[in-house]
């Protein structure tokens, strides 16, 4: 029995690092599921699909030709589409949106379903997604919904653009999250919902390391 803990929430909420922070605490596996969607889309602009040509991402996603290579030393992973490094490019706010996008129809979702649930492996697993509890582990031992409100989340993304030196107004990257929280919400299949069960956790006022320790405490409890 394979040990799983799934991190679900809206983007911004501090999944992406406290789910890396996990998985090197426990020396397990993680799955950025975030990332396969965004590989998806990028390789949907690339050959011009229409986010509403179910029929061409249907089949762009059961060939999709991507891998992920951990770099153990620098905790990085590279995502390399087609023999090209994307780790990058797929961090765009063009390619969130054709993710967001493509990630709303249903069979692709189902067609991304086993690449997925391929990266279950021992020691154990740490999936990072929005239905990594609800759909794709739904028997995972420990399920975490973790959120924080849009105010934080922006001004946390703007910080983390600063860095980079690419300006941004933090009202524009409101709506952009916000219009990003309502298709992935509404969206008719695997919409994002805190799982049965889950510990619910609201970081707006929380530092990443009291995140990690209150999922710990709840993983191990
Ligand atoms: O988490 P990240 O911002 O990388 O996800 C990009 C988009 O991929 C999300 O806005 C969502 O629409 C989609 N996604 C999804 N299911 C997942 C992970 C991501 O639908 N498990």
């Amino acid at each position: 029995n394979i040990p799983v803990i799934t991190i679900d929430g809206p983007g911004g909420a501090g999944k992406g690092t406290v789910s890396q922070i996990l998985a090197e605490k426990l020396g397990w596996h993680l799955l950025d599921s975030g990332a396969i969607y965004r590989v998806l889309a990028l390789a949907a602009i690339h050959h011009r699909f229409a986010p509403d040509d179910e029929e061409s991402l249907v089949a762009l996603a059961s060939n999709l030709d991507v891998k992920f290579e951990v770099e153990a030393e620098k905790a990085l992973t590279h995502i390399i589409l087609e023999g090209e490094d994307v780790t990058m490019t797929i961090r765009t706010q063009q390619v969130a949106d054709m993710a967001s996008k493509v990630a709303a129809l249903p069979r692709v979702r189902e067609a991304l379903l086993r690449r997925q649930r391929a990266f279950k492996e021992l020691p154990g697993l740490v999936a990072d997604g929005r239905d990594m509890g609800t759909v794709v582990f739904k028997d995972a031992a420990a399920k975490v919904y973790l959120t924080a409100s849009a105010e934080e989340r922006a001004r946390r993304r703007h910080q983390q653009l600063l860095e980079k030196g690419i300006p941004a107004k933090i009202d524009q990257l409101i709506a952009e999250i916000q219009e990003r929280d309502e298709r992935d919400t509404n969206r008719s299949v695997a919409p994002l919902k805190a799982a049965e069960g889950s510990l619910f956790v609201d970081s707006t006022t929380l530092t990443i390391a009291e995140v990690v320790d209150q999922i710990l405490e709840f993983a191990h409890g």
